[in-house]
């Protein structure tokens, strides 16, 4: 069965959540003029973000971590939305001579070896890369959702990241249902994936799909405890809400 068979449908208030989500996008792209990115994972939350971005002509860049342990179906996408929407992406890739290095002082799986290997792999091959994506920018857009873990549950529509950069989170108030709603309705491409149980899509070692019953994000970093299952992406800073742009924003909420 597919995710939109399975996840997609209209619940009350979607329109206004499309359009609160679009305004966020706008407030980004009007108040960091050519110094925002969305940093997409290409995930289904990403696809939707990207597709309001191009659909609409809002004057934000995209881009993406090539972290070179992605499934062949992810890599896929960045031509997909490249031909699709017309749209450059930007690809960050791990300094090669880290990774070198790092494999062969560790080896393929040092993921599975310990938390400190694992994080330090994702140093490498995501918080570096990304901070290249984020260098000389103010600000940046996830597909973060409150729904997600628990971990996310107050994730506002913009925040400060630990570097004082702003993070917008247009798709904060969305359900699942909302995201995969709007990928039927739209007819958004994404990761056929999603189709086979994986709901949240990372690098191939670090990714499994989910069993009937299990929490969307047991499919990461399964070997984890709970606590541990984030990648240092999203570090918080401190909220946002008390700017004047995006108390407009949150006010909706
Ligand atoms: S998700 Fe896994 S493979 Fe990808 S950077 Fe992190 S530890 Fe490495």
């Amino acid at each position: 069965m597919s995710a939109i068979a399975l996840y997609a449908r209209e619940t009350p208030g979607f329109a206004d959540r499309v359009e609160r989500a679009l305004e966020v996008l706008r407030q980004a792209a009007a108040h960091h003029a050519g110094r925002v990115v969305q940093a997409t994972s290409l995930g289904v939350e990403d696809m939707v973000i990207t597709d309001l971005i191009a659909r609409h002509e809002v004057p934000i860049a995209i881009g993406t971590l090539e972290t070179g342990m992605l499934h062949p179906q992810t890599l896929a996408l960045i031509d997909t939305i490249t031909t699709h929407y017309a749209r450059e992406v930007e690809v960050y890739k791990p300094v090669t001579e880290s990774v070198i290095t790092f494999v062969r002082k560790h080896g393929e799986r040092a993921m599975y070896d310990s938390i400190e290997l694992r994080k330090a792999c994702c140093a490498m091959r995501k918080l570096e890369p990304l901070a290249r994506m984020l260098k000389n920018r103010s600000a940046w857009i996830t597909g973060m959702r409150r729904e997600q873990s628990n971990d996310r549950g107050g994730v506002a529509f913009s925040e400060l990241d630990d570097k004082g950069r702003t993070k917008f989170n247009p798709l904060a108030d969305w359900s699942l249902a909302d995201v995969w709603h709007y990928i039927d309705r739209y007819n958004v491409p994404y990761n056929p994936l999603h189709d086979e149980f994986y709901p949240s899509i990372g690098c191939a070692p670090c990714t499994r799909a989910i069993a009937v019953g299990e929490d969307f994000r047991a499919g990461r970093w399964w070997w984890e405890s709970e606590g541990a299952k984030e990648c240092g992406l999203h570090v918080h800073g401190a909220q946002a809400d008390a700017q004047p742009l995006v108390s407009t924003i949150g006010s909706h909420a």
